[in-house]
């Protein structure tokens, strides 16, 4: 059986490091706020080129906070991508605002930055592409559009693409502020949830700061209305003990990455394509079908695990619906029928891709 995602075989090569880390914890027993949060924020600031890291305590707090931090109000309009995680467009209604969704391009599943520019109004206040399924989006486009709109702030959701490269610079430095995740199955995991706000911006760091401890400025003064939305210490000491590895790691799901792309390429099976001047980490590998339910079920009874990110563009969710635009987003919705995502992680041997390719091959074909 090939696990969906593998992170067995990842702790058995950190097993000690994690161990030792956690271990200090329990002795210091300052669970809250502990110095392995602050250690985490320098080490993730640098590693992704920023001035500012912000533990949060999930990548959706990540997102809400951000917007929190750019005093998002109702009435507001956010234009986004309905070919998400459901958390990108939840933190826009949660705050009162709306989601103006709009399509993405058919090869990368991306936004299309021609239809941001057309979805733009005097009511909108941010815009915030997804990097999906760890590649980012087309960044300098949408800055370009976010400029000759009035520096409308860019967003980016970065909670498949920690690590990835777009141009010269590192996903989450790419825009006014980056948002990821340390769910266990994203490529930077930790063991349980747990998330980061990355800026260039001091004083939008400062809001998100303040609006992580319920917007309090000193203790017991609540200059702004907050949320509880720190990351434990715990988590945070995991995730340094698995930085030890990453890089590694990201090497290795680039040359996995590469390996499928040449697998399913020779093999005549259409997928998510990365564009040149940028990287995927692969956070999901992801194919292109027009039998999924024949391929999936074939797959399933071979032990072979498949998943499908996303089956239902969110401008078609019931709780969404209602900010569905006139014309809607038929890329996204058609590619929601077509994606399957197969097995991916560092630890993916030869064998065990050739196994997939394969049989994803024989059952697209049959
Ligand atoms: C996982 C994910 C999130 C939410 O992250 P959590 O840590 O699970 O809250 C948000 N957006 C996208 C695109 C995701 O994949």
């Amino acid at each position: 059986m090939i696990p969906f995602i593998d992170l067995k075989t990842q702790y058995q090569a950190l097993k000690p490091a994690i161990e030792e880390r956690i271990k200090r914890v329990l002795e210091h027993g300052q669970y809250i706020m502990g110095p392995e949060v602050a250690e985490l924020e320098e080490r993730l600031a640098a590693y992704v080129g920023s001035r500012h890291c912000i533990t949060v305590a999930s990548g959706t707090e990540a997102l809400l906070i951000s917007l929190m931090a750019l005093g998002i109000q109702p009435g507001d309009e956010i234009i986004t991508t309905p070919f998400t995680f459901v958390a990108t467009a939840e933190v826009i209604v949660l705050l009162g605002a709306k989601p103006v969704f709009v399509d993405v391009e058919p090869d990368t599943g991306n936004i299309d930055p021609r239809c941001i520019e057309a979805a733009i109004t005097p009511k909108t206040r941010a815009i915030m592409p997804v990097s999906l399924y760890g590649q980012p989006a087309d960044m300098d486009e949408i800055a370009d559009i976010a400029r000759r709109h009035g520096d409308i702030p860019v967003v980016e959701d970065a909670a498949q693409s920690f690590g990835a490269m777009y141009k010269e610079r590192r996903s989450c430095n790419l825009s006014a502020i980056g948002c990821t995740s340390f769910f266990p199955s994203k490529p930077l995991g930790c063991y349980g949830d747990g998330g980061a706000i990355f800026t260039n911006d001091d004083a939008i760091a400062q809001a998100c700061r303040e609006i992580r401890v319920h917007g309090q400025s000193k203790r017991y003064i609540h200059t702004r209305v907050g949320v509880g939305g720190r990351m434990d210490t715990l988590q945070c000491a995991v995730v340094l003990a698995k930085l030890d590895r990453f890089e590694w790691e990201i090497g290795q799901r680039l040359a996995v990455g590469e390996r499928y792309n040449r697998m399913f390429d020779n093999a005549g099976v259409a997928r998510i394509v990365q564009r040149d001047d940028r990287s995927s980490v692969f956070a999901q590998y992801t194919v292109l079908l027009d039998n999924r339910e024949q391929v999936q079920a074939a797959l399933a009874a071979q032990q072979l695990p498949t998943a499908v990110h996303y089956p239902v563009p969110l401008d078609h969710q019931p709780a969404y619906r209602i900010h569905a635009s006139a014309e809607g987003c038929p890329t996204a919705l058609r590619l929601s029928q077509r994606v399957m995502s197969v097995p991916m992680g560092p630890d993916l041997a030869p064998e065990q891709q050739e196994r997939i390719v394969a049989a994803v091959a024989a059952a697209v074909r049959s």
